[in-house]
C-alpha cells in the first residue's frame, strides 16, 4: 500500500516558493508523436513494418533491419526484472524529487524498457504499463500495480504524472449551468479541497443554486470571464490558491452561416468562450506557473471543456462550432506555453449537451454527468485530451481516421 496524502499544511508566507523545473525536453519528431498518442490514454509502441520488431524508445528507423516503423497500440502488461533507486541527479526537477525508483521492465509487447516505478511495484512483478506525459509534456513509461492498491493514487511519484483533484483548490468557471455544478460535485467528491464556483450575476438567482452552494467544499465566487475586471479581480482576490482551473464557459446558439444565425449570437458566443478563455488564461496562468512545484497542492493543470464541434463544425450550429474551433487553437497554445513552466493544459471534448440550447439535434446527446466525469478522469490520468460520452468518442474516432470526410459529414 502507499502511505495516505496528507493534507498540507496551511503555506509560511516567509519561504520562498519551490521552483517549478520540468524534466529536460525530448525534442525528436518520434517523441512528440508518442506523447501525443498517450496524451489520448492510449498505449502505443513503434513497430517495425519489415521484421515487426517492437522497439522503445521512440525513434526513427528500426534498430534490427532499419526498416520503418509505425505506431501500433500494443498489449499493456510487463514483468520488472530489475529495479534500482536514484539518490543523486544533476537534472534539477530530479534533484527536487528524489529518491526516485526506476527498473527494467520485460514487456509483454516485446521489448524491454527502462520504465518509472509505482511504490508498490517491486523486482518479479507483474505490472500494468502506462504511458504517462511528464510535466513538460514528454512521453514516459510508468509501471502500476497490475491490481488497485490501498491509497494507490497517493504514490509521490505518480503524482508528479498526474493532477489528482485530491486536496487541491479548484476554480470552476460557471456555476450557474447543469455541466458546471456536476463538474464541480463531482470534482468535491474526487477530494479537492476547494472548488471555488464561479457565478457571473449574483442578484439572479440560477435553478440548483442552494443545493450546489450548501455542499461542503464549495466556494461560490463571482466571476464573469466575459469581463476583464471581473475576471482580473479574482484573480488578484484568489492569488496563490487556485491549483487547478477548469472552464466550463458555453454559449450555444443554433443557426447557420448565411441562413439563420444572428450575428449578435456568435459576437456575445465568440467574446464568453475565446475571448473569455483568453482573459481567464491571461488572469491565472503566469500565478500558477510560479507553484507548479510547490508540494502536494501544486498548481497542476488548466482544463478546458469545448465542443468536439470545433474539430468537425456543424450544420445549424456554425458559431457554437466556430467558437469551439477557435477554443481548440487557443488551449494548443496554451499547452505549449505552460509546458515550459510544469502545467498541464487539457481538452475535454463533448457531443452536444443535453440542454435547452441542442433542442434541435436529436439524441444521444452529452449529459453534465458525463462531462464531470471526463474532467475528473482526465485529471486523476493526466491525460490531454479525452472525450466525454459516446457521441464525442465517436466523432473524435471518425475525425482521426478522415478529417475532411468528417467535416462533410457533420456540414452537409
Ligand atoms: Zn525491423
Amino acid at each position: 500500500m502507499s502511505e495516505p496524502l496528507i493534507p498540507p499544511k496551511k503555506k509560511d508566507p516567509l519561504l520562498n516558493t519551490r521552483a517549478g523545473h520540468v524534466p529536460p525536453a525530448l525534442r525528436s519528431r518520434a517523441a512528440k508523436a508518442m506523447a501525443a498518442r498517450a496524451g489520448q490514454g492510449r498505449f502505443v509502441l513503434q513497430a517495425c513494418e519489415d521484421c515487426a520488431h517492437v522497439t522503445y524508445p521512440p525513434r526513427d528507423r528500426c534498430p534490427k533491419c532499419w526498416g520503418a516503423l509505425t505506431w501500433q497500440d500494443q498489449p499493456r502488461g510487463a514483468v520488472i526484472e530489475a529495479e534500482t533507486t536514484i539518490k543523486a541527479s544533476t537534472d534539477l526537477f530530479f534533484r527536487n524529487h528524489l529518491p526516485w525508483r526506476i527498473g527494467s521492465a520485460r514487456l509483454d509487447a516485446g521489448s524491454m524498457a527502462i520504465v518509472h516505478l509505482h511504490g508498490d511495484v517491486n523486482q518479479g512483478d507483474r505490472v500494468r504499463m502506462e504511458i504517462k506525459l511528464d510535466r513538460g509534456g514528454n512521453p514516459a513509461l510508468f509501471a502500476l500495480p497490475e491490481k488497485e492498491t490501498l491509497n494507490m493514487a497517493d504514490d509521490p511519484q505518480l503524482r508528479v504524472f498526474t493532477a489528482d483533484p485530491k486536496y487541491r483548490r479548484i476554480l470552476v468557471t460557471d456555476g450557474r449551468g447543469p455541466v458546471g455544478q456536476a463538474v464541480a460535485e463531482a470534482l468535491v467528491k474526487a477530494g479537492a479541497k476547494t472548488v471555488f464556483l464561479g457565478n457571473n450575476d449574483r442578484l439572479m438567482r440560477y435553478p440548483g443554486q442552494e443545493q450546489i452552494e450548501a455542499m461542503e467544499g464549495i466556494e461560490p465566487v463571482p466571476l464573469s470571464i466575459a469581463d476583464s475586471r471581473s475576471t482580473e479581480a479574482l484573480a488578484a482576490q484568489l492569488g496563490g490558491r487556485v491549483d487547478i482551473v477548469v472552464n466550463t464557459a458555453q454559449h450555444t446558439r443554433g443557426g447557420g452561416v448565411g441562413f439563420g444565425g444572428k450575428l449578435s449570437d456568435l459576437q456575445t458566443g465568440l467574446d464568453l468562450e475565446v475571448s473569455g478563455l483568453m482573459r481567464l488564461a491571461q488572469a491565472f496562468a503566469p500565478a500558477m506557473s510560479g507553484r507548479s512545484d510547490d508540494g502536494t497542492n501544486a498548481a497542476a493543470a488548466f482544463v478546458d471543456v469545448a465542443s468536439i464541434f470545433g474539430l468537425s463544425g456543424k450544420a445549424g450550429y456554425a458559431g457554437a462550432a466556430a467558437a469551439a474551433a477557435a477554443r481548440l487553437s487557443l488551449i494548443a497554445g496554451l499547452r505549449g506555453e505552460m509546458a515550459q513552466t510544469g502545467i498541464r493544459v487539457m481538452s475535454v471534448l463533448t457531443g452536444p449537451i443535453d440542454d435547452a440550447w441542442h433542442q434541435d439535434i436529436p439524441p444521444p446527446k452529452t449529459a453534465p454527468v458525463q462531462i464531470a466525469r471526463a474532467v475528473v478522469s482526465a485529471l486523476q490520468q493526466g491525460q490531454e485530451t479525452i472525450c466525454a460520452g459516446q457521441v464525442a468518442k465517436e466523432i473524435f474516432g471518425r475525425w482521426q481516421a478522415d478529417p475532411l470526410l468528417t467535416i462533410r459529414e457533420e456540414t452537409q
